[in-house]
């Protein structure tokens, strides 16, 4: 089939997965969960495609499962399958906060100065590296420069604030600056990817030659965010151009909730929640395995 785990072993660090996927011209996932569901549903389906994959959690959700317990989660589920299975800090708005999953062992980070002017943003950023690195090498940072918005939900229009015309999407030149001055290992750039998901499921199309030309003046692997409701085609092209790590939220969410909807209406006097929230597991992995697929190239 294909080889990704001719060098399985738990001993290869994030850095080197992403580093290999980018080489390759693959990409990583990267899936947001909020409960144990969303947990079993990105565990289960790297496992069953044989697949490293990234688990994320937004301050909110780190908030609901808990900092450390997601943390457990993740080293357990690691250590018991022998699998490639890391932890990311999505969307971390404070130095404190990044500081906060740093010591609880995450595997990356993510420092979100977007809303922050140019300076500031960089300011940050260097010392959420600075503080990162000093307490594990091997972690990964990401930064951010471009505003997507924020949400990871069915939107009616593109969300305040974000313009996906090309005067407003990140500068190749401003992404070197940026990343020759904080040291990030990874950049998120904007690129006409939104946060959240225009309702029809169909965001706008992503500027690829950007991504080159970005990728080309940066060096380092890029993140797409906001990867839901993105066609196909212009997931392929967006990997091939430079992108090694995809974000996908919004589509899980709605898998859950949908599959969730549909098992309370046929089972009305069903009480037992693991029954009731099994549908929506089964639902959820349908969407990983199927961008897992996209991402690595797997027919
Ligand atoms: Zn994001």
């Amino acid at each position: 089939m294909f080889t990704f785990f001719k060098s399985k072993n738990t001993e290869k660090t994030l850095r080197d997965y992403v580093l290999e996927a980018h080489r390759e011209k693959r990409a990583i996932g990267h899936f947001n969960i909020s409960n144990i569901e969303g947990f079993w549903a990105v565990v289960n389906a790297g496992r069953k495609l044989n697949l490293p994959i990234i688990i994320g959690v937004s301050e909110g959700e780190r908030d609901f499962i808990g900092v450390n317990q997601v943390k457990a989660l993740v080293e357990s589920a690691r250590k018991e399958f022998n699998h490639p299975i890391f932890l990311n800090a999505d969307h971390t708005y404070s130095f404190d906060k990044v500081k906060q999953v740093v010591d609880a062992g995450f595997d990356a980070c993510i420092f979100d100065g977007t809303e922050l002017p140019f300076d500031k943003n960089v300011e940050e950023t260097k010392k959420s590296v600075a503080y990162a690195k000093k307490s594990n090498p091997n972690i990964l940072v990401e930064a951010e420069i471009g505003f997507i918005g924020k949400s990871s939900k069915i939107l009616e229009k593109i969300p305040e604030g974000v313009n996906i015309s090309a005067e407003f999407l990140t500068k190749p030149e401003e992404a070197k600056h940026f990343v020759d001055l904080t040291g990030v290992d990874m950049l998120a750039p904007a690129v006409g990817n939104i946060h959240g998901m225009l309702s029809g499921g169909k965001n706008p199309a992503l500027n690829i030659e950007r991504i080159q030309a970005i990728s080309d003046a940066v060096k380092i692997p890029l993140v797409l965010h906001g990867g839901s409701g993105t066609s196909d085609e212009d997931f392929k092209k967006a990997i091939q151009a430079g992108v090694a790590i995809v974000h996908i939220n919004t589509e899980i969410r709605v898998a859950y909730r949908d599959a969730l909807k549909n098992n309370l209406a046929a089972h009305p006097d069903e009480i037992a929640p693991y029954k009731l929230m099994k549908p929506s597991v089964e639902a959820m992995q349908t969407v990983i395995e199927n961008r897992l697929k996209l991402f690595n190239n797997i027919a």
